[in-house]
């Protein structure tokens, strides 16, 4: 392969870019994870985590992708057979219900469009009819990476709430944890699942369980096979700050660093960093003359959009033209939206200028690969931004 000069545009929604600073906060050499110079780095992370899902409860990371932290939730709070309801968002909503027939659980899937969130009124008529309790889970993505679509996981909760229902609320986390407003205690979630390579800014191979004493009291109960996943040994381990196996420990130290640079930047202003980059792009698309796969303004998502091709075009052949061309990589459709949708990711370490050079690369990839669309897309956002700017700039001025 010709070497591309240049940083290559990494625009899917996960893994996403990783920052200079977490790549040589990694780059360290492996220490002895039973040592006490990783016992202060374990406390830390340990304790740091906590501040980005918003809980005071234990957080337990694994050296896993975001997959296994999915089969832990299920495996430390379920039993063989239980009945759980899930919501069919998307890719990877079915995947996760996929895992649940795996494991040997009952799930209710309640059917969807790829194109909407979690209907909390359909999930509390689930949660009525079943008088005998006997759904023990209800789990849900947050931020559907395949749709760009964001379930309000607030309506959630409280759906659950009102038909008195005692079900465990399981919310998976792993694309909109650092990038969309998220609260693990306030919302009341038993255990959200998390990871390390969308939001996190970080490589592949972390994910993380926030736990709730619900979820803690369902672990002492729970009894489908577990050993690698089992929050036992891990809660024991972790209240020293050690683990019970080899940790990931150049991932925690990026970890650290993650950590330290939301805060830096603090967390809403991130925030809302993300809902401005997707607001520009929605603008651009608009101009393009093509459509937002989310329907409902309420449901956008701040960490993706997808875009629908207009019929008869092929996202993945524009998608080729755009590497090829740009060195730019975009989401693919997954499943049934595959060739129909290509995905522009704009979550992680990301800026106004990044953003715009991910929408320059669409629309001149639209261009050469003779999709139909109206020129624009990119002076609309760049309008946006600009706006943005300038307002920031008057409050920056009075404030001083
Ligand atoms: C990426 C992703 C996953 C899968 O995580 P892996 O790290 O690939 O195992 C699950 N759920 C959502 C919402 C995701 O975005």
């Amino acid at each position: 392969m010709p070497h591309r000069s240049g940083r290559h545009f990494l625009q899917i929604p996960g893994p996403t870019s990783v920052p200079d600073r977490i790549l040589r906060a990694i780059d360290h050499p492996t220490i002895d994870h039973r040592g006490p110079t990783f016992q202060a780095l374990g406390k830390e992370v340990l304790e740091g985590i906590k501040t980005i899902f918003k809980t005071a409860h234990p957080v337990v990371i694994y050296p896993a992708s975001g997959t296994g932290a999915w089969e832990a939730a299920l495996v430390n709070t379920l039993n063989p057979g239980d009945k759980v309801l899930m919501v069919e968002t998307g890719q990877f909503a079915t995947l996760w219900h996929k895992m649940a027939l795996k494991i040997g659980l009952q799930p209710v899937f309640v059917p969807g469009d790829w194109r909407h969130g979690v209907n909390a009124a359909q999930v509390e008529a689930k949660l009525a009819e079943d008088t005998r309790h006997q759904i023990k889970a209800v789990c849900v993505v947050h931020n559907e990476t395949s749709t760009g679509v964001t379930s309000r996981i607030p309506l959630v909760r409280k759906a659950i709430d009102n038909a008195k229902h005692p079900a465990l609320l399981l919310v998976d986390t792993i694309s909109s944890l650092g990038s969309i407003d998220y609260r693990h205690d306030e919302w009341n979630v038993d255990v959200t699942v998390g990871g390390s390579q969308k939001g996190l800014m970080l490589p592949p191979g972390l994910s993380f369980n926030a736990l709730s004493d619900k979820a803690l009291a369902a672990h002492k109960t729970s009894n489908l096979p577990k050993s690698f996943w089992d929050w036992g040994e891990m809660l024991a381990s972790n209240k020293t700050g050690f683990f019970p196996y080899t940790p990931s420990t150049n991932l925690l130290y990026g970890l650290r660093e993650a950590i330290l640079m939301l805060h830096e930047e603090g967390l809403d202003n991130v925030f809302a960093r993300h809902d401005r980059h997707a607001e520009a792009t929605r603008r651009a698309v608009r101009a393009w003359g093509l459509e937002v796969l989310c329907v409902d303004p309420a449901e956008y998502s701040s960490a993706l959009t997808a875009v629908m091709m207009p019929a008869g075009h092929d996202a993945d052949a524009l998608r080729g033209v755009i590497l090829d061309a740009f060195d730019m990589s975009l989401g693919m459709g997954l499943n049934k939206l595959a060739g129909k949708v290509f995905r522009i990711g704009h979550l992680g370490d990301f800026n106004d200028l990044t953003l715009m050079g991910t929408l320059s690369g669409v629309e001149m990839g639209l261009q050469l690969a003779g999709v139909p669309h109206k020129k624009g897309g990119v002076d609309a956002a760049m309008a946006y931004l600009a706006e943005c700017a300038t307002k920031a700039n008057a409050t920056k001025m009075a404030a001083d």
